[in-house]
């Protein structure tokens, strides 16, 4: 006796990515939490972090424009600023979509990277005694502070928060250079502005 009917056999279909989601069968109201419960939301990427499925869901995330929750690891501002950066068909191609995913994961992913590590593994030596920055040249989160490279290297050079825009100083020709001392934060502007007033006073008073 056989078993065979004459139908032809279903062919296997490709499992949903939510099916093998970390998060299957568990409360979905854990991946929504209410805003600004840091702590929900890390707990939630945590789970996400080792997911098999994490690239599709914040595939759909993103493409779909889901507003709310953690996809994908990607807290809901992560996916604004992942939004902000590439157009939806840059998104569609998965080697973009990898490479947005684990840019704005980064640090949560690697969080024993210090500042002083990103400077180092970012900045190149260039000719006249100027440093390149290969990164992102408009700015990056760390941990969640938005930071740009001049904000950086002042940052790590004088101990402190720059105050206002970071600028090159005069003297330094090179557009693209974040040498820390090429650069001058406003505080740093206006008192350049005041030693040369004082200067120019200082002169005239002896002429
Ligand atoms: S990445 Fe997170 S939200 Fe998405 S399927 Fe996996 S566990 Fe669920
Ligand atoms: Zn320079």
């Amino acid at each position: 006796m056989t078993h065979y009917t004459g139908a032809v056999p279903a062919a296997p279909r490709p499992t949903d990515w939510r099916l093998l989601g970390a998060c299957a069968g568990l409360d979905p109201d854990r991946w929504f939490p209410k805003p600004g419960n840091v702590v929900a939301v890390r707990a939630a990427k945590s789970l996400c972090f080792g997911c098999p499925s994490m690239l599709k869901c914040a595939s759909h995330a993103l493409t779909r424009n889901e507003e709310t929750g953690v996809w994908g690891g990607l807290s809901e501002g992560q996916r604004t600023t992942i939004r902000k950066k590439y157009k939806l068909h840059q998104l569609e191609n998965p080697a973009v979509l990898e490479a947005a995913v684990y840019e704005a994961l980064h640090f949560e992913l690697n969080p024993t990277e210090t500042l002083r590590d990103v400077w180092d593994t970012n900045t190149y030596v260039l000719p006249g005694g100027h440093l390149g920055w290969s990164g992102a040249s408009t700015s990056f989160s760390f941990h969640g502070i938005p930071i740009t490279p001049k904000q950086l290297a002042f940052l790590l050079d004088r101990g402190r928060k720059a105050v206002g825009i970071v600028r090159r100083a005069p003297e330094c020709p090179v557009v693209e250079c974040v040498h820390p001392q090429h650069l001058l934060d406003a505080d740093e502007r206006r008192q350049r502005v005041a030693a040369a007033k004082a200067a120019r006073a200082a002169t005239d008073l002896a002429a």
